[in-house]
């Protein structure tokens, strides 16, 4: 048995099988490489799913953690620490926004913002008491829990998981009028993904960000943008509502804020919606510690300095220009931004993630037959060409 066969043994004997991971068993990374058990070398095209944004083991960020692991790594809010204020501060400042509520994980964010609305909209906006309800769109990912999947539309995501949660309302993405017709008095917040990266990258049509934001405005509902996929450098911009100037009461971060190290997450609005927690009325024991703020610190000064993004835009153009010249035959449709994309396939993407994982690359399908690719914005420009020409050679030897 070789290494690889040896762990993926356990792995499948021992985990849950909740993943179905391709057969590589990886033991070191560095930038957009990763090396196996074996010694082989890979590209990730993956990064994580956008949270691995500033390349495995960025430098200024295992700088910032070792740091900080040096001092001192959680205290739970109980008490306040020297990297809490900072942290806060300079997060509100990056967003254009007042405060911050720091989480773990990305769906413990979308909970908070979902808590925020509604309690903004029963104390703020005067909604009456358990009428509150929330707009959601077909297609979403907003992360797992029991309330998330309520509204979720994937049966894989949600089937078998009920009772589920009231007070959600979903519309087909991109569909105003849609939109419009399901909002009433009682609906204090539109939860959207700007563009939808579980869904296959799926970017809305032109101005839909905007009718959202007017709709809202003139609703008084809240309009929440995840971000955590979409957000910190992936589509050229901090924020991909950027793309149309639009800009959301509430953002939700979480993926690459953590810098590839630490789950790191955050809701941050004004203090109208955010001041809506009173003590003991939210929280967790891990939000906002020492260590994940440390790093979290580092991430936004490294998008201060709008180095990731330019590479996302400009790299993001040409990976977007090859894409886009891939035969008809093969390919059906490329959607996303910057250094993101969606590649819609004639079959299942399986069997060519497969064979690009045997030509040195590592991408993930999406549902059945969306292969999505994302690699870190730290990506140099030759290995993603290579990892291109992997592509074209993967789709080539599919049969259709
Ligand atoms: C990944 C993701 C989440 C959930 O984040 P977790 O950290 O996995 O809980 C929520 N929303 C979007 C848009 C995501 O991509």
């Amino acid at each position: 048995m070789t290494p690889t066969q040896r762990l993926r043994a356990l792995s499948e004997r021992h985990s849950a099988h909740n993943y179905h991971p391709l057969p590589i068993v990886i033991a070191e990374a560095e930038g957009a490489w990763v090396t196996d058990v074996e010694g082989n070398r890979y590209l990730d095209m993956l990064a994580a799913y956008s949270a691995v944004n500033f390349g495995h083991r960025n430098p200024r960020l295992t700088a910032a953690a070792r740091a900080q692991l040096e001092k001192v790594t959680l205290v739970s809010r109980a008490f306040d620490h020297d990297q809490f204020g900072p942290f806060v501060e300079e997060l509100a400042a990056l967003a254009g926004k007042e405060m911050v509520l720091p989480m773990n994980s990305g769906a413990e964010a979308v909970e908070t913002a979902l808590k925020a609305a509604r309690k903004w909209g029963y104390e703020v906006r005067g909604v009456p008491a358990g009428q509150a309800n929330i707009i959601t769109f077909e297609g979403n990912f907003h992360g797992r829990t029991t309330t998330i999947i309520s509204f979720s539309t994937d049966p894989d995501a949600k089937d078998a998981y009920g009772p589920y949660t009231p007070g959600f309302r979903t519309v087909p993405y991109g569909d105003v009028d849609a939109l419009k017709q399901a909002m009433d008095a009682d609906t204090v917040g539109v939860l959207i993904e700007p563009i939808q990266g579980e869904a296959g990258v799926n970017v809305p049509p032109s101005g839909f960000l905007t009718a959202v934001r007017e709709l809202c405005t003139a609703n008084r509902s809240l309009m929440i943008a995840d971000e955590i996929q979409s957000g910190l450098g992936r589509t050229g911009t901090i924020f991909a509502v950027e793309h149309e100037n639009v800009v959301p009461d509430v953002y939700i971060l979480g993926k690459a804020l953590g810098g590839g190290i630490m789950p790191v997450s955050a809701v941050i609005a004004d203090s109208d919606v955010l001041g809506v927690f009173k003590p003991g009325q939210h929280g967790s024991t891990f939000g906002g510690n020492p260590l994940a703020c440390a790093i979290a610190r580092e991430v936004v000064a490294m998008l201060r300095t709008g180095e990731y993004q330019e590479r996302s835009r400009v790299l993001g153009a040409h990976m977007h220009r090859r894409l886009g010249a891939l035969p008809r035959d093969q390919v059906r449709q490329v959607r996303g931004r910057g250094l993101w994309a969606g590649v819609e396939l004639h079959g299942p993407a399986r069997p060519v993630s497969e064979r690009l994982m045997d030509l040195g690359v590592l991408a993930k399908e999406t549902h059945e037959t969306t292969l999505r690719l994302a690699p870190p914005l730290v990506i140099e420009r030759d290995d993603l060409d290579w990892a291109l020409d992997q592509v074209e050679l993967a789709l080539q030897r599919s049969p259709r």
